[in-house]
């Protein structure tokens, strides 16, 4: 597949924001987060969204030039998004919270109303950089629902990720950060694959029958569910998370929880907490625990064709090692871009009219 790079996408995202109407700064705080997803090999997060966000500039969801409000008492905040792209509603969220954990060594900040956070794990890799703990729950305020609850396949809630990063102190080239949906996979990845013509893995899905949906494009169109994490013998588990993010969202950010089936964009809503370590212990304390268990669950033999298999070998990876290989690579050998991909964003760049034309390929 040909690659572009990463400077070059972010460049083309920013001019396609700037052209629907954001200011510079906000366009370039949007893109450069896309063009983060693409490189943490998130691509269903990545500059694939930028015809999405264009259009909610157009229709209105999105204020291209709304800022974030944020309403604080002692360690505790609430980041209203307004119609504000949530890119900068994550920016912002993520301020609060580590200058807030540094006075205090532990906060909560809520989120609410916001457009979308994109990939959560960007805002966690943030926070731990700054050595604290993050852990975080995220709901879709009762819109997007695509989760059946255990037992059904009827679409009940969002894909509401949980996420935590802790900071590994120099211990490993990257901080563990466990960063995923409460579905089998993240709708992104079933959009991905709408056009492909390509059948969904089994496991990802249900419908009443029982069966699983068989291409991308019947569920876009309401077909079946995507299956809590678990699938089909022990998808109670990701339901329970689900459930708890969807609740713990709602509670700390404000915003409302699913009440009526619904499948229209209503925004994230958030609770991100932070923790200070030097509450507790050393940063080399910190580093040798991290050291210590990495070494350990490491040393496990893998699965001939199985064990990590994510980089295409069979190393044991941890969580956010993938992302920081990924984004290793990508970073020289530039971001995949399908041609379905290519041919929006140039559909794209017509409409508006601009001369932004995609990259050259670089491979
Ligand atoms: P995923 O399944 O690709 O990864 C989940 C976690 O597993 C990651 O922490 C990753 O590092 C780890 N991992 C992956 N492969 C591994 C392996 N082989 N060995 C060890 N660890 C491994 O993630 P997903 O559930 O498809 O979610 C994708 C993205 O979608 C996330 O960034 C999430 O934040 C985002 N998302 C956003 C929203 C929203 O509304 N903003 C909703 C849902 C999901």
């Amino acid at each position: 597949m040909p690659t572009v790079e990463a400077d070059a996408l972010e460049s083309f995202a920013r001019t396609a924001l700037v052209e629907a109407g954001a200011p510079a700064d906000a366009a370039g705080a949007v893109a450069s987060s896309l063009v983060d997803a693409d490189l943490a090999g998130h691509t269903s997060h990545g500059v694939v969204r930028v015809p999405w966000y264009v259009e909610g500039v157009a229709t209105g969801d999105v204020d291209p030039d709304a800022e974030p409000s944020v309403e604080s008492a002692g360690p505790f905040a609430q980041v209203v998004g307004g119609a504000a792209f949530g890119q900068l509603v994550g920016r912002r969220a993520v301020e609060t919270l580590v200058e807030t954990t540094r006075d205090r060594g532990v906060a909560a900040v809520g989120i609410r109303d916001s457009g979308h956070l994109g990939r959560i794990g960007e805002w966690a890799e943030r926070v731990a950089g700054e050595g604290l703990l993050f852990a975080s729950w995220v709901n879709l305020q009762g819109g997007a629902q695509r989760i059946a609850p255990h037992g059904s396949a009827d679409r009940r809630l969002g894909t509401n990720p949980l996420t935590f990063a802790v900071p590994a102190f120099g211990a490993l080239p990257f901080d563990p950060v466990y960063d995923g949906a409460t579905s089998q996979v993240a709708h992104g990845k079933v959009i991905e694959r709408d056009g492909s013509g390509e059948r969904l893995p089994e496991a990802w899905t249900v419908t009443d029958s029982g069966a699983p949906v068989e291409h991308a494009a019947g569920f876009e169109a309401g077909e079946g569910a995507l299956l809590p994490l678990g699938g089909r013998e022990t998808g109670y588990k990701g339901f329970g998370l689900a459930t708890m993010a969807e609740l713990f969202a709602a509670v700390v950010g404000g915003g409302p929880v699913a009440t009526e089936p619904d499948q229209a964009w209503r925004g994230n809503g958030a609770a991100f907490l932070a923790v200070d370590p030097a509450a507790f212990t050393t940063p080399e304390a910190v580093a040798g625990k991290v050291e210590a268990l990495a070494e350990h669950v490491r040393s496990a033999d893998p699965i001939d064709g199985e064990g990590g298999g994510a980089l295409g070998d069979d190393r044991i990876l941890l969580p956010g090692e993938k992302e920081h290989e990924t984004r290793r690579r990508r970073l020289d050998e530039g971001i995949p871009v399908t041609e379905t991909v290519a041919g929006d964003l140039r559909d794209l760049a017509a409409e508006q009219g601009t001369e932004a034309s995609l990259p050259e390929p670089i491979r």
